[in-house]
């Protein structure tokens, strides 16, 4: 589904330049748990946030299902970025004074779904997510566990094909941990599923590779 190759980036501050990524090259591909590990600054954000279209890159190819995203049109690459890719962070990405209804209900009024209709499939996957319940609780109001659940069940609502994850646990308790994993596994059938983690023995035992 996506390929790199060669790919090169280069952050310049103040007439200092640090490499985020040098020459690498991948293969990403749909139905697989894919752990990106290394130590910090390693460059597993940097390599992450290009592969999602995040941030850019200065020299190399990639490629999402055969296409070089580098002659994407502006809609290719806001398509690319709204629909295609989910994105689940350490920080828990949700908007804390609406409710988990709200956040989970966003991406689909945004795709221009009618209220009744996004607020019934928004419930679907709100249970799903094991938050049953909890509906109307804000963002302040929720656990780190439960802002993670949350985020993944607005990630399901965008329907999207990658799943970008950046230390999603990193904030976590490992009982706590093991649920989120649990859940991101249960749901990455069908997707490509990209997780960043400084635990190399963590990954072992949820990715394919
Ligand atoms: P990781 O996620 O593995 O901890 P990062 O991708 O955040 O690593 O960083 C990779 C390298 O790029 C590091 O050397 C880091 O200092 C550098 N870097 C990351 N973001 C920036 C930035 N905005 N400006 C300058 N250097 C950066
Ligand atoms: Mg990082």
């Amino acid at each position: 589904m996506i390929k790199l190759k060669n790919v090169n980036k280069f952050y310049n501050n103040n007439g200092i330049t640090n490499i985020g990524l040098h020459n690498i090259s991948l293969s990403l591909s749909k139905n697989e748990i894919v752990a990106i590990t290394g130590e910090s600054g390693s460059g597993k954000s940097t390599l992450l946030n290009v592969i999602t279209k995040i941030d850019n890159f200065d020299e190399g190819e990639i490629y999402y299902k055969g296409n070089e995203t580098a002659y994407f049109s502006i809609a290719d690459m806001d398509d690319f970025r709204k629909n295609k890719v989910g994105f689940i962070f350490q920080n828990y990405n949700i908007l804390d004074s609406y409710t988990v209804l709200d956040n989970v209900m966003l991406p689909l009024l945004l795709k221009g779904m009618s209220k009744a209709e996004a607020r019934a499939q928004a419930m679907l996957l709100i249970q799903k997510v094991g938050l049953a319940g909890r509906e109307k609780h804000r963002g302040t109001k929720l656990s780190g566990g439960e802002k993670q659940r949350c985020v993944i069940a607005r990630a399901l609502a965008s329907d999207c094909e990658i799943l970008a994850c950046d230390e999603p646990t990193g904030n976590l308790d490992s009982n706590t941990t093991k649920q989120i994993i649990d859940l991101i596994k249960e749901i990455s059938k069908e997707k490509l599923v990209i997780v960043v983690s400084h635990n190399l023995y963590d990954a072992y035992e949820y990715a394919d590779r």
